[in-house]
């Protein structure tokens, strides 16, 4: 390359709210694996005559998502007709937010402590689902009229790595909050990226290329690469970037020009008749604002001050608010955070990833698993035993450790008395090595404390071993 360019990226994000019914009619969200159109009604349909509701709850999730994302609330926000022809439209149009959304500017932080711009939060409806086949195109209309917000950022993010982390922090929040569950794997969190280059130095901006419809990170990753090297080769080659909004293949690993980027005007937007203004009082605004909850930033923040955590365990344990619930309820039952934090990391991680299944379907409550820790803590277990034989147990029926201890017969060599009788026994029964230790041969106890170990079926604790071995040895 003759120039250093440097990458400019904003992104639009759809999420799906999380409400039981769609957007304007009371239709259920849930059409997973129901057949094709059984899940509509005339108003989602967009029959002539129907008249839309706004589901509240909706509007309620987008406001505290937008607080959580540090964006001003507006008192007044209403919807507008967005107008375009397609399939998979029966209204003939969106319903959508134009120039007075439910949100305005915000910010977040992303690793680094680089803030990114929010320009604002609306919502919208989704469309339905079109599958091309040889025979003809077929319409499914389940998905017509869910509930989606849309975050637009500001062109601010400088690298791929950048706008995936971006991404990942607005995927968090959303979850903290409980505004949408965005499951990538069922499409409720889709992205669309805009990216152009400009010389390195240069203020002003290059032509931006929209690329649409990403639905993991990984394909954002990819998509974005990919356009940054198209952009970067066409830029050297003299060549003018045109402005157009590009789709991504998957398969291919290419983005494939759409269409000419539409202007705003192109939609004659204008006021949605049909649904009055969302009207929002700003005490309102002060009570979603308290009820937030601790937000994954701060959340990580916490784990690595007061835990004593390294930054990536932090977030990985911080990744969902439901884990990070599940880590600080072991820590409270077993008082153990270092403990704590590697038995749900490695153990139960562990077991689930192999499973491949999530926290919500574990066997193993937080409370069993913070139980299970402070029996290490308390010298019942020792730590093999505990990550061994007894989680496995606990994972596989369910059962309380307690209840899994005795029905192994583990019950262990922990009190003073029973370890001395191992103790007394060892030193019966190897009388050289004794002698050895005795003769002043320091390193020789190791031996002895290796066979209490195996007298004890590896549950005893060792340094409480040796110290016992010393004392009747009167070292
Ligand atoms: P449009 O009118 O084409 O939809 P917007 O101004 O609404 O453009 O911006 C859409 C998205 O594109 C926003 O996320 C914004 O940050 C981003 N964007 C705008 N200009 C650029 C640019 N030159 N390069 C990269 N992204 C940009
Ligand atoms: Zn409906
Ligand atoms: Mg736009």
């Amino acid at each position: 390359m003759l120039h250093a360019y440097e990458v400019v990226i904003g992104l639009e994000i759809h999420a799906q709210i999380s409400s039981k019914t769609k957007m304007f009619c009371s239709c259920s969200t849930d059409s997973f694996g129901k057949p094709p159109n059984s899940n509509v009604c005339p108003i989602c349909m967009g029959f002539p005559g129907m008249l839309p509701a706004t589901n509240k709850e909706c509007v309620e999730k987008g406001i505290r998502a937008a607080l959580a994302l540090n964006c001003e609330i507006p008192s007044f926000s209403k919807f507008d007709r967005k107008n375009y022809f397609y399939p998979d439209l029966p209204k003939g149009y969106q319903i959508s937010q134009f120039d007075q959304a439910v949100s305005g500017k915000g910010f977040i932080e992303v690793e680094g402590g680089r803030r990114i711009g929010i320009t604002r939060l609306h919502l919208e409806d989704d469309a339905g689902k079109l599958t091309h086949t040889s025979r003809g195109t077929l319409c499914d209309y389940n998905r017509s009229g869910a509930p989606l917000m849309e975050i637009v950022s500001e062109p601010d993010m400088r690298s791929v790595a950048e706008a995936s982390a971006y991404a990942q922090e607005v995927r968090r929040i959303l979850r903290y909050v409980g505004s949408s569950d965005c499951d990538m794997e069922k499409g409720m969190m889709r992205f669309d990226l805009n990216v152009s280059l400009r010389p390195v130095g240069q203020d002003e901006f290059g032509t931006k290329v929209e690329v649409k419809n990403l639905n993991s990170f990984r394909s954002l990753e990819r998509a974005l690469e990919y356009e940054i090297r198209r952009q970067e080769e066409m830029l050297e080659n003299g060549q003018k970037i045109a402005q157009e909004t590009r789709g991504w293949d998957d398969d291919k690993a290419e983005t494939v020009s759409q269409r000419g980027k539409e202007q705003a005007h192109d939609y004659r937007y204008f006021p949605e008749p049909d649904l009055p203004p969302v009207e929002v009082e700003e005490s309102r605004v002060l009570e979603y604002k308290k009820e937030l909850p601790e937000l994954p930033r701060l959340r990580r923040a916490r784990f690595v001050s007061e835990y004593g955590l390294s930054e990536h365990d932090a977030l990985f344990l911080a990744e969902e608010p439901e884990r990070a619930d599940y880590f600080e309820e072991v820590i409270r039952v077993s008082g153990d955070m270092k403990k704590a934090a590697s038995f749900v990391t490695t153990i139960l991680f562990g077991a689930l990833k192999r499973d491949q299944r999530s926290l919500s379907e574990s066997p193993i409550s937080a409370r069993q698993l913070g139980t299970l820790v402070k029996r290490i803590v308390e010298g019942k277990l020792s730590t093999n035993q505990a990550k061994g034989e007894v989680f496995e147990a606990m994972y596989s029926t369910g059962k309380d450790p307690d209840a899994v201890i005795d029905e192994l017969g583990l019950s262990v060599v922990s009190d003073a008395g029973a370890i001395d009788e191992l103790c007394k026994k060892v030193i019966e029964a190897h009388p050289g090595p004794v002698a050895d230790v005795q003769g002043g041969k320091e390193q020789a106890i190791g031996f002895l404390v290796g066979q209490v170990m195996k007298e004890s079926r590896g549950t005893a604790q060792p340094p409480v071993v040796q110290e016992r071995l010393r004392a009747l040895l009167g070292l």
